[in-house]
């Protein structure tokens, strides 16, 4: 049946409807959005889709890693009501030229750093939300400016859905859980931890009672410079609304190796763990 039938036939029998986005290659973070779904709605829909438009020509859409039998059989065991997996050809027939793009914060960091990723992301989106009709939709705030651009589309499209953000997920040494954390060889996985560290020194700054964002930020610059694998794409202090600075919001990208890798953490809260 098509999905949106199956969710109007929901919504006649007064069911509410959460709708989890991924790309698959489902670890903890997912599932633990899958979990807040299911305890906020009577139905949970977990897509499946690795979005071709949101990757650049140069990235790892071929090589993303795709187990789909594993990915169902943890979601056959968090009793979920429906797997959405639309194929590529069915989302983006060839005379399909409709693209949603959102302004303002898409032209910054992630937005400047992959061109075309937002306009991806809320494509796909958009097209969720619609073929679901989802009463809520769940986001990780490992994705930060993500997050805010999925809040900007649904508002500025009357989509109806409510969008709700699980905190970032991580590994016992902090690392934020990623289905690219994959690709890192043994050395690179110990490097990795330094996105962490750095947001982790930085927000024990603060809390510490440090003020200036100058300082806040040459300790993240520090911390990440100890690590001689990793490579700075931007390590910025941003407002969490519009990604422009200056705020408390630390946002990171850092290249280890071939792996690119982001994270973020409002300084103003204390880092977990
Ligand atoms: P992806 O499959 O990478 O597109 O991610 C699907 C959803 O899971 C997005 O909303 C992500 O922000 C979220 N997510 C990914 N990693 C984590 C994590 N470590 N903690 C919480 N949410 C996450």
């Amino acid at each position: 049946m098509r999905l949106r039938e199956l969710s109007r036939g929901w919504h006649r029998a007064g069911e509410v409807v959460g709708l989890v986005p991924t790309m698959g290659a489902l670890h903890a973070g997912h599932m633990s959005l899958v979990d807040r779904a299911r305890a906020e709605n009577t139905k949970v829909v977990v897509s499946i889709f690795v979005n071709p438009l949101q990757f650049g020509p140069r990235e790892d859409f071929q090589r993303y890693p795709r187990p789909v039998a594993a990915d169902l059989e943890l979601l056959r065991r968090a009793s979920i009501d429906a797997v959405y997996m639309p194929r590529p050809e069915a989302m983006y027939p060839p005379e399909a030229s409709t693209r949603v793009s959102v302004g303002g914060l898409t032209s910054r960091l992630e937005g400047l750093a992959r061109p075309g990723h937002f306009e991806g992301v809320a494509t796909v989106v958009a097209k969720l939300f619609w073929a679901s009709e989802a009463d809520r939709a769940y986001f990780g705030q490992k994705d930060a400016q993500q997050v805010a651009v999925v809040k900007r589309l649904a508002a500025d499209l009357d989509s109806g859905v409510e969008i709700r953000v699980g905190p970032t997920v991580r590994e016992a040494d902090g690392l934020a859980v990623s289905s690219r954390n994959a690709y890192l060889d043994a050395r690179e996985r110990q490097a990795a931890a330094s996105l962490s560290m750095a947001l982790r020194k930085a927000a024990d700054a603060y809390q510490a009672g440090e003020r200036a964002l100058a300082i806040l930020h040459g300790t993240l610059l520090e911390e990440l410079g100890r690590e001689p694998l990793a490579q700075v794409d931007y390590a910025e202090l941003v407002d969490p609304e519009d990604f422009e600075g200056p705020g408390t919001l630390a946002v990171l990208a850092v290249r280890i190796g071939r792996t690119r890798l982001i994270d973020n953490h409002d300084l103003a809260k204390p880092f977990p763990g």
